[in-house]
């Protein structure tokens, strides 16, 4: 019997995390029932085959990968404050796959195969939106660079090309594609499969799924401390006590420079935050994700109605999750320039979240000179989209201890051997 359909709430450990029947929906609205609890909390235990730092996408789909495609079930998640309370709640759930480099493309694509089918696999509606997304090129170098990464992309088997200004106009009827705009629109990189996400959805799939294979997620216990005899990770301490473990992993996204220092493991990263805004909701208009690399934005509009909003990293270096007036004067200046009808639309919120920056600006994956002790980090402005197959990919890592080859190049090494994986052409503008 599935767990999530016990008529007394319980649940009987099965695997599969079910969904409810039609009758089960109505019977529960209709009589008050308890919902059973999508994830459980647990005692912390003195010890795990693995332990995971960091509860956002990364940590809950390696813990769920692990366990669903390789059994290893003894793992926990170890999240200082609530899970997707760090990027994975910030960001703004732009996926895509229409990188620079060929290693980028290969390896985002894969993730955005898995979205495709997220939804069924954890059996949690996801609401993934293929709705397509355009990267605006107003510069000749810009219109060049859009078709290198189309080329880049077709021999990846990725779906991606460029069109001119008239085909733009009937895709985004609201553009200024006039010849008189100050920043003209010469043409675009188009990916139909790129599109937008519900974030908060795919953190709670992941974590219902984890939980239903038996992974225990500790949502206030912060990792104070990691331990290395050796040169082998023997385990951690938190604020609810030691954990000891053999193999510790890295997901923390805007933090994972500290973290990984208390391993003795220097990383190549500097912080910086990333705001965003969204504004009312008005009737859909908008259908693709638009981005400007010139005017540093990009926008696109949720099923709600609302516009959300981004650009690129502030231009300091901080741990601050503060907005700013500066960012949100000169968004409304770029999108302006863009979409001079939408002068009258009113912000609602704006927010920041902490980007991870690399000197490549590609993520860092795998083994670190200190046996045991993985990483998954690197984000920046671009990691949401990545986390379904930085979790299968981490996941074979740990279990087989072979490097898989989709994320060879993304190893720590790489920036002694000089062997950058130069992805800032396709990943500047934050998503
Ligand atoms: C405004 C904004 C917009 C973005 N837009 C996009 C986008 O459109 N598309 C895209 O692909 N990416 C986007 N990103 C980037 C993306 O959000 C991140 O790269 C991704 O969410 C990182 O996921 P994660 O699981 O690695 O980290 P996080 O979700 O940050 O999770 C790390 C967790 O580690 C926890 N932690 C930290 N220190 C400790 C400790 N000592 N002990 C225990 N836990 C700890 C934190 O509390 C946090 O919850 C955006 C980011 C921002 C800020």
């Amino acid at each position: 019997m599935s767990i999530f359909t016990n008529r007394d709430g319980s649940r009987d450990g099965h695997h599969k995390p079910a969904g409810y029947s039609a009758f089960d929906l109505f019977r529960r609205g209709l009589l008050g029932t308890q919902w059973p609890r999508a994830w459980r909390s647990h005692d912390l235990k003195p010890s795990y085959d693995v332990v995971i730092v960091g509860g956002g996408v990364h940590g809950l789909a390696t813990a769920y990968y692990l366990a669903a495609n390789h059994g290893i079930t003894d793992v926990a998640v170890l999240e200082k404050g609530y899970i997707g309370g760090g990027a994975s709640g910030r960001n703004t759930a732009i996926i895509r796959s229409n990188y620079l480099t060929p290693e980028g493309t290969r390896f985002y694509d894969r993730s955005v195969k898995l979205y495709e089918t997220l939804a069924a696999d954890l059996n949690f509606n996801v609401m993934f939106s293929q709705r397509g997304h355009l990267t605006l090129a107003h510069s000749d170098s810009a219109l060049r660079t859009s078709r290198w990464r189309a080329e880049v992309n077709k021999l990846q088997g990725v779906d991606s090309e460029v069109i001119g200004p008239e085909e733009i106009k009937k895709l985004v009827p609201y553009l200024d594609t006039s010849e008189h705009a100050r920043y003209p629109i010469l043409g675009a990189l188009y990916h139909p499969p790129g599109g937008i996400i519900r974030h908060d959805a795919v953190v709670w799939g992941y974590a219902r799924g984890a939980d239903a294979h038996g992974a225990h997620i500790h949502q206030n216990t912060e990792v104070l401390g990691i331990e290395v005899a050796n040169g082998r990770v023997r385990g951690v301490r938190t604020n609810r006590g030691d954990v000891a473990a053999p193999v510790v992993v890295n997901c923390t996204a805007g933090w994972s420079s500290l973290i990984s220092e208390m391993a003795g493991v220097k990383l190549p990263i500097t912080t910086f935050p990333l705001q965003a805004a969204v504004t009312e909701p008005v009737r859909p208009f908008l259908e693709a994700v638009i981005v400007s690399g010139t005017l540093h934005v990009y926008v696109s509009q949720t099923d709600r109605g609302e516009l959300v909003f981004g650009a690129s990293v502030d231009p300091f270096p901080s741990y601050s999750m503060r907005g700013s007036l500066e960012f949100t004067e000169g968004l409304a200046g770029h999108v302006l320039e863009l979409m001079p009808s939408l002068a009258k639309l009113r912000v609602l919120r704006q927010w920041a979240g902490l980007c991870d920056m690399t000197p490549d600006f590609a993520p860092i994956m795998g083994i670190t000179p200190v046996e045991g002790f993985y990483v998954d980090v690197g984000w920046g402005t671009y990691g949401f989209k990545a986390g379904p197959v930085s979790g299968e990919t981490m996941a074979q890592l740990i279990a087989t201890g072979k490097t898989p080859p989709l994320i060879a190049a993304f190893d720590l090494a790489r920036f002694a051997e000089g062997r950058l994986v130069g992805e800032k052409g396709a990943a500047s503008v934050g998503h």
